[in-house]
């Protein structure tokens, strides 16, 4: 993914660890980074445009800007709405016919059709020990009859011949009558390629369509086509009724925008995914997996669980309650907020999850520092006398002395820690309601 979109990334993980506060104007802010990601990641703009509008109106209700953990929300709604259209679950080859099950392959020339009509036979004879039978309707290239023929017995599956004087709904009917014949479980019918979107080519398949009557008819589309595989898309689902999809090369630098087009202009789940050149090189479609690419997110969402399962709701509130009653701020709610900022950011763990470029710019951030901050300050406060933390106003020079000698710090972190109480404890008196619950939104999540 593009450096930019990492770089936003880790500026979001930042804000999410130190004082993660989601107000509405950065659920806008957040959404145009997913936004400008969908873009980078070559998904076409009315697709991005749809998208962003419908995770806008549930991150705009109050299932972000009224919870405790918004940033949690927020990026959970984003993933769930991307797999969602992507498509949840897995769905393999539907062979639910009476046999033989017939299987059409579509899309444009050079998208990969001949190719992957043998991996499907590979994949049916393997995984599922069907008997598989492979036709070609390529009439107008005799060589892409031969490379069917030899994909084919590569495969492991018989061929049906076919030549270029004949008809491809002659060859259709004739495959179709030898596979009842010899006991075939499936018949992969493969078609011929179109450079372009033309009417006569789309004529012909919507026969074949007719004469086969086929249980799947895929659209075999190159994950490399990015914005143009949306016209292709639009073409194919209006000559026939597509399945499902095959996305092909997604083992090249494509950014997988096309996955998202695709399945949102179709409708038609993503079956499977072609990762190379050879016959093996077909997988199951991993909807999830593909969204986090296509976001560039690697594990944020597992990141930003972590980070927000330390905060403790019902503490919060507690304290929330207690200072509007008019019962103080002292330095056992302060202890209790840093204890709550420890948990959160168990920081150089979380580390680990982040993809490498990001980890990188977030180490920039010093967290060991931090971390070392936040012991100091609690070692600081474990020093002090039950009396002194609820009534803080008490600490003058002596006590500072024996506290700072007891934390093993010198007086002036005593005081910085005090400054920061007071600042904290300043905020609290002026909080009043709502105002309160922003507080502890910002302190917690
Ligand atoms: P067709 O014209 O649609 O039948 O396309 P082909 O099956 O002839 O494939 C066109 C080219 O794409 C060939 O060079 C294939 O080896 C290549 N190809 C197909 N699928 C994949 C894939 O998933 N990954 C890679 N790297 N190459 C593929």
């Amino acid at each position: 993914m593009a450096s930019a979109l990492t770089d936003k990334l880790s500026r979001l993980v930042k804000d999410l660890r130190g004082q993660g506060r989601i107000t509405e104007s950065n659920v806008t802010d957040m959404l145009r980074e997913v936004r400008m990601a969908l873009l980078e990641a070559d998904v076409a703009l009315p697709v991005v445009r749809d998208f962003i509008a419908r995770v806008k109106d549930k991150a705009l209700g109050q299932e972000v800007l009224g919870s405790l953990q918004p940033g949690q929300v927020l990026v959970s709604i984003v993933n769930r709405e991307l797999a969602a259209t992507m498509g949840e679950g897995v769905s393999d080859i539907n062979l639910a016919a009476q046999p033989p099950a017939v299987i059409l392959m579509a899309g444009l020339q050079g998208a990969g059709k001949t190719t992957t009509t043998a991996k499907l036979a590979k994949h049916l004879i393997e995984k599922r020990k069907k008997k598989v039978l492979t036709v070609s309707g390529d009439v107008y290239r005799p060589a892409a009859i031969e490379q069917l023929k030899t994909v084919t017995a590569q495969a492991g599956a018989e061929w049906f011949p076919s030549t270029p004087d004949q008809n491809p709904v002659d060859i259709g009917r004739a495959a179709l009558d030898y596979a009842k014949k010899h006991f075939f479980d499936v018949l992969l019918v493969d078609t011929a390629g179109r450079l372009a979107i033309d009417e006569a080519l789309m004529l012909e398949i919507k026969n074949l369509h007719a004469v086969l009557n086929p249980v799947e008819t895929l659209f075999v589309v190159d994950a490399m086509q990015g914005q143009d595989a949306v016209n292709t898309a639009k073409a194919f689902k209006e000559a026939l009724p597509l399945t499902g999809i095959i996305l092909t090369k997604t083992d090249g630098d494509s950014r997988g925008g096309a996955a998202l087009s695709v399945r949102q202009i179709t409708g038609a789940p993503i079956k499977f995914a072609g990762t190379s050149e050879k016959l093996d090189g077909l997988e199951v479609f991993d909807a999830e997996r593909h969204a986090g690419r296509i976001l560039g997110m690697g594990d944020i969402v597992a990141l930003v669980e972590q980070v927000t399962a330390g905060v403790d709701i019902e503490a919060a509130k507690k304290l929330a309650d207690k200072v509007k009653s008019g019962g103080g701020f002292d330095l056992n709610d302060f202890l209790a907020q840093i204890q709550q900022m420890k948990q959160m950011g168990g920081l150089s763990s979380l580390m680990d999850k982040l993809p490498a470029a990001m980890a990188a710019k977030a180490g920039q951030v010093d967290m060991d520092k931090a971390e070392r901050d936040i012991k100091r300050k609690e070692g600081i406060i474990h020093s002090m006398t039950p009396l002194e933390r609820r009534k803080p106003d008490l600490i003058k020079a002596t006590r500072k002395r024996r506290i700072a000698a007891g934390a093993g710090v010198h007086v002036q972190e005593v005081n910085r820690m005090l400054k920061e109480f007071e600042q904290m404890q300043d905020m609290m008196k002026k909080m009043k309601g709502g105002g309160m619950m922003k507080m502890m939104k910002r302190l917690g999540g």
